[in-house]
């Protein structure tokens, strides 16, 4: 049996019609950047999360870089990510001329640990960017109130986390502002690249708008140096009909995601940490951990699974940031690079290929 990492088949089967709709819709309409599709897009989405205001960008690493752009964060700042982090994270801190200063997560959560940015704070540091790693919400309260006692913005990267549930408070309604992704792999996914930027501070949605679209308010009139990043219409009108049904995806992964943690028993293998009142994630893959984590990729590979690493090379280890970082400081990074395996999960995966999975799983020698 073949069980593919990740697919959209299942998926946009069941939607296909409407999202035709919502192309003819945009063709009919004839307007393709900010229009109408956006606007009401921008809308429904703040209403989802829970907050004042969405503003659509071109791409999740944009939805970040320009936060940080609005708050005027650059040359001579520090910002803390994740040490684990997917590289982008790091990357809008480094395009606004500021530093990206590493802390390593809570071992077993997979997410930034309070303690270790207690640590990583100094005179430079402007903000904090916990990232909701793996659809698993950060331990937001400890560090807003870490962050307010050293007066620093808390941006939240939820690019992996749409919907996902804080003490019931929404990924992207905690912190002054949260980046998301709609890239097609994430929970909430265009046919294309697109971002959005959610915040309650009118002034600051209105900063991101306004740098996403070449710092220009009034057409021609140009305040800041700005950019060009925007979600078009045809995205937006793909994004509206999927925000609908969301909701029941996310059920199903999490559904996915019981069924693994409930059957799967391999003494060499260790699951992830299960949802919890507090702690109501999406599930935007499935980690799991194993010293011999090639040989069960291989494992798994020869009865026709495939997986994914989640991130193989950390980032004081990458080729672009060589010479920034201390090279053996990163420990618990390095493990997760090391062991770190993610297993197939996606909406409309058939109870035959959940149970292909876990009989795998459990079935190797190790
Ligand atoms: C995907 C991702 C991003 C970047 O999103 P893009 O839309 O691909 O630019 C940022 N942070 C994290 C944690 C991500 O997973």
């Amino acid at each position: 049996m073949q069980v593919e990492f990740s697919t959209f088949r299942p998926m946009h089967r069941e939607i296909r019609d409407e999202l035709e709709d919502a192309f003819h819709r945009v063709m009919e309409e004839s307007w393709f950047i900010r229009g109408k599709e956006c606007a009401e897009f921008e809308r429904e989405f703040a209403g989802f999360c829970g907050c004042r205001f969405a503003v659509g960008v071109g791409n999740g690493l944009d939805a970040l870089y320009l936060i940080l752009r609005a708050l005027e964060i650059g040359a001579g700042d520090e910002v803390i990510v994740p040490s684990n982090t997917f590289i982008a994270t790091a990357l809008a801190v480094s395009y606004v001329g500021a530093k990206p200063v590493l802390a390593e997560p809570e071992p077993g959560t997979y997410n930034i640990s309070t303690d270790q940015i207690r640590r990583a704070i100094t005179p430079k540091t402007k903000a904090i960017v916990p990232v909701h790693l793996y659809g698993r919400p950060a331990d937001m309260d400890p560090i807003l109130e870490l962050a307010q006692r050293h007066r620093l913005y808390v941006i939240e990267d939820a690019a992996q986390a749409h919907g996902a549930r804080y003490k019931g408070r929404r990924a992207g309604a905690m912190g002054i502002a949260a980046g998301f992704s709609f890239y097609p792999g994430k929970n909430l996914g265009a046919l294309g690249d697109g971002g959005c930027v959610t915040t309650d501070d009118p002034q600051l949605a209105e900063r991101v708008r306004v740098l996403g679209n070449y710092g220009s308010g009034v057409r021609y009139h140009h305040l800041m140096l700005g950019t060009n990043s925007r979600l078009d219409e045809l995205q937006a009108a793909f994004l509206r009909v999927k925000l609908r049904h969301l909701e029941q995806w996310s059920r199903e992964r999490k559904r996915i995601a019981s069924r693994y943690l409930e059957e799967m028993d391999n003494p060499s293998v260790c699951l992830p940490m299960r949802n919890s009142e507090k702690y109501d994630g999406v599930w935007h893959i499935f980690p799991i951990r194993c010293r011999q984590r090639d040989q069960l990729e291989a494992w798994l590979s020869s009865r026709g699974i495939g997986t994914a690493k989640h991130y193989p090379v950390p980032i004081h280890r990458q080729e672009a940031y060589r010479g920034m970082y201390e090279q053996d400081g990163y420990p618990e990074a390095d493990a997760i690079s090391r062991t770190e395996l993610s297993l197939p999960l996606y909406y409309g995966m058939t109870e035959q290929e959940i149970s292909h999975v876990i009989e795998s799983v459990n079935a190797f020698p190790g």
